[in-house]
């Protein structure tokens, strides 16, 4: 029987690296039958929400969704929709994977990480007071009187909520995810000592997760500070990191660097119910339409995917052939050439093809 996919092509360059990712999971022989849905700004048009409720209904009865990059406008207009899709559905694991591959340039022979970041809470959670309101100088004067800390007066505030049972449930899933995947170590990052109360409770809940595996998976702890140095000094000392929220999403960008860029870093947010595929990268508006971008992280965001639907002979299968195409070097994007203005570069959709074709 077809597995049921809900696929939200994006804006910018989601629609074409979406569509390239589509054409090669449908390749593998793997039937789908794909559930389109529109979010973002096209949605705004079209229903008058970036996040339409049917895209939410789509997800919850298909189970499975992968989907393509979203603009967010800074500071104003819409809160992320991918933001939004987190929240609703309690996707509440981000995993990472950062691999490199034979072919790509990086600076390192060897990258084998894999980021699994809290979804939910931390300064992510959207908890914000803007400076100048009633609420806002309300709260400060309310903090002033709970604990004498003194906040000025035209302040904005961000609140960051991490709790036991959020940072269990994420610390766990990096744990499982270790032994399932046949992984050495799980490393928790985190600002422990300057964030006592919040970076301390999550620490202090993966400690006691981590001993549930001794035996099976060693576990240690990094401040996030130390964690940023060391990954660019010696990231083969690292396996498996377990972050909070923030921490997740800056160091998924660096470990993505590590491995070659943002064009080839796929990534999955996992909830109890139902999980959501996507590229690490954004919406790159001034690519859009050029047919020019890397289809990689959304193609091995489709690996994940595949995985997830335990189609393990086809996720195989479409991993080695992508890894194939980036080892030749020849029908590549133009980020993946040694030189980025090589005129031999392909486009998006005819590396597409080229690793269709090694199928
Ligand atoms: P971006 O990832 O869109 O692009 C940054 C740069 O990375 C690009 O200019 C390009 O040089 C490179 N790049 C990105 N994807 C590439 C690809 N597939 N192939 C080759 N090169 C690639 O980041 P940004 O410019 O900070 O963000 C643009 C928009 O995307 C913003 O509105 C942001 O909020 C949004 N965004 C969405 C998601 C998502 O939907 N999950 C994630 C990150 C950012």
């Amino acid at each position: 029987m077809a597995h049921k996919v809900t696929l939200i092509p994006g804006d910018g360059i989601g629609k074409e690296v979406s569509l390239a990712a589509k054409r090669c999971i449908d390749a593998t022989g793997v039937a789908i039958e794909w559930e389109e849905k529109i979010a973002g700004e096209e949605a705004i048009a079209k229903f008058g929400s970036v996040l339409p409720e049917e895209v939410l209904d789509s997800i919850r009865k298909n189970k499975v969704a992968i989907k393509g990059p979203i603009i967010t406008p800074v500071g104003k207009g819409f809160r992320s929709v991918n933001v939004q899709l987190r929240m609703s559905l309690d996707l509440y694991a981000c995993l990472r994977p950062c691999k490199l591959y034979k072919g790509v340039r990086s600076r390192y022979n060897q990258i084998d990480l894999v980021v699994v970041r809290e979804n939910t809470e931390d300064l992510y959670a959207g908890i914000e007071f803007k400076e100048g309101l009633s609420q806002t100088k309300e709260l400060i004067g309310y903090i002033k009187k709970l604990n004498g800390s003194s906040i000025k007066e035209d302040s904005a505030i961000s609140i960051k909520p991490i709790s036991i049972s959020a940072s269990r449930r994420i610390v766990k899933f990096a744990f499982d995810y270790a032994v399932k995947n046949k992984r050495r170590k799980v490393t928790c990052v985190h600002k422990a000592n300057i964030m006592k109360e919040t970076d301390g409770l999550f620490l202090k809940v993966a400690r006691e997760v981590s001993e549930e595996y001794t035996g099976k998976v060693e576990f240690e702890d990094r401040i996030v500070d130390n964690m940023c140095m060391q990954l660019v000094q010696k990231p083969e000392l690292y396996d498996v990191l377990v972050l909070p929220n923030l921490y997740g999403d800056i160091l998924s960008d660096l470990c993505a660097g590590l491995a070659g860029g943002l064009g080839i870093a796929p990534g999955a947010n996992i909830g109890e119910d139902s999980a959501l595929f996507e590229a690490i990268h954004g919406s790159a508006p001034k690519y859009a339409g050029l047919n020019k971008v890397n289809p990689t992280a959304m193609i091995l965001s489709g690996v994940l995917m595949l995985r997830h639907l335990n189609e393990n002979d086809a996720a195989s299968r479409l991993e080695k052939a992508v890894s194939e195409v980036i080892r030749e070097g020849k029908d590549v994007t133009y980020d993946l050439k040694p030189d980025r203005n090589d005129p031999g570069a392909v486009g998006t959709s005819q590396m597409a093809d080229a690793i269709i074709a090694k199928l």
